[in-house]
């Protein structure tokens, strides 16, 4: 099945609309057709897509012909037509081709509409942001899964091709649901067709009881399902659970926090130690889940290096960062895939969504790269490319290269609203 998700949004309003088929392309004839409408053609002759968009004339016949041509089959767009005439020409909208929502939002579209809305010359903001995704979309192709139901793979058994071992694992069967994302951080959506019963047992014996573990202050704060049900977490010093409320037990006076003031900063201690590496392994492989097996060729070496048949000793940093703009119970998984031949900047990224918790990594030992991103300057570079991250604060970059077992200390900065709250 192809989906392709569009939205439009003014100030005050929102439209989303998508289409699906069987037959891609049917798919491709109608979003080559929306397009169009608003494809411009830039001094150096490249299409362009800009995101902002304004209501004219020309697009609204473009839009009025396109959605006469499609209202039959996707009555959906009669809601469409209905948004635009709303609009009186000269409005500011903003055009999203298969964009999550959570990206536009992490870069506040609408601050930035409300700003054009307020009166600030439209040269002057497009001069700074003349396309907000424009660049990527031209350099990357990307795809989002985690909010939707959907299998990835063959669906008939005896035709699967295990991504990970190639049915190399003897007998190769697939009779146990693999989830693309662990199910233990919430994922019932996303499910993997092509991954094996012993590999998928494997990574949950290697690799992804590190995240879980890693994660789960997370996952009950935010009261996560996973696999049965909500979880609370038992460390060594404390003990969280979320029931009515988040409550924080320590086991001894001394590790409480000292003066009850409005704010605590807390030292909490996992109990299992944490080998930082296999988080970054497990967040590759949920990357190789989701992505469209064609691509998978160009990640041999990563497999193996996921599978602990090649070692590495130095990894590209992580991108970390908390949001509240694009909070997910379910976790999200955003994929990039380069579609030049531009090796300054990685061949694939991910974004991955986990509660308020936001990870950027690249994939690393792809045959279609040949830098590491491991020097800063390389990595600036790529950085620099994915201007929607750069453009939100709080950033941190972690190093997530270390091999050995390490008792995993996090700190935690509480609020609370009354004294007698939740320690
Ligand atoms: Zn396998």
């Amino acid at each position: 099945m192809y989906t392709y998700k569009i939205k439009f949004i003014v100030l005050k309003d929102t439209i989303a609309f998508e289409i699906k088929a069987e037959n891609r392309l049917v798919v491709e004839g109608f979003v080559n057709d929306l397009l169009s409408i608003f494809v411009v053609i830039s001094k150096d002759n490249k299409l362009t897509i800009n995101s902002l968009q304004e209501f004219s004339e020309d697009i609204e016949n473009e839009i009025t012909k396109f959605i006469d041509k499609y209202k039959t089959k996707l009555p959906q767009l009669n809601a469409v037509s209905a948004f635009f005439k709303k609009l009186k020409f000269g409005d500011k909208f903003i055009f999203l081709p298969n964009i999550e929502m959570e990206l536009a939002e992490s870069i506040e579209l609408r601050d930035y509409l409300r700003a054009l809305d307020e009166g600030k010359s439209y040269e002057e903001i497009t001069d700074k942001t003349t396309d907000l995704f424009g660049d990527l979309i031209s350099k990357y192709n990307f795809g989002v899964v985690g909010d939707q139901r959907v299998s990835i793979g063959e669906k008939e058994k005896n035709k699967r091709l295990c991504r990970f071992c190639q049915n190399k694992s003897l007998p190769t069967t697939f009779n146990n649901k693999a989830h693309a994302i662990s199910e233990a951080l919430g994922n019932k959506a996303v499910v993997l067709f092509d991954e094996c019963d012993t590999c998928n047992k494997r990574f949950g014996k290697t690799i992804e009881p590190d995240i879980i573990q890693y994660l789960a202050l997370f996952r009950t704060i935010f009261k996560v399902k996973g696999k049965g049900g909500e979880k609370k977490v038992k460390g060594k010093n404390f003990e969280l659970r979320h029931e009515e409320q988040v409550s924080l037990k320590f086991y001894s006076v001394a590790d409480r926090p000292k003066e009850p003031d409005k704010e605590f900063k807390l030292n909490l201690k996992v109990k299992q130690p944490i080998v930082a590496q296999n988080i970054y392994k497990s967040l590759c492989k949920y990357f190789l889940s989701i992505i469209d097996n064609r691509y998978l060729p160009h990640f041999k070496r990563t497999i193996d290096w996921i599978n602990g048949n090649l070692e590495v000793d130095n990894l590209p940093k992580i991108a970390e960062t908390i949001s509240y703009h694009s909070f997910s119970v379910q976790p999200k998984l955003i994929y990039y895939i380069r579609k030049t031949d531009d090796k300054k900047i990685p061949f694939a990224v991910g974004e991955f969504h986990f509660t308020c918790r936001v990870f950027a990594f690249i994939i690393p030992l792809s045959n279609q790269d040949d830098k590491d991103f491991i020097d800063k300057k390389d990595f600036d570079v790529f950085w620099k490319t994915f201007q929607h991250f750069d453009k939100s604060k709080g950033w941190v970059f972690n190093d997530y290269s270390n091999k050995n077992a390490r008792e995993l200390s996090i700190n935690l900065n509480f609020e609370l609203n009354n004294k007698n709250g939740s320690t």
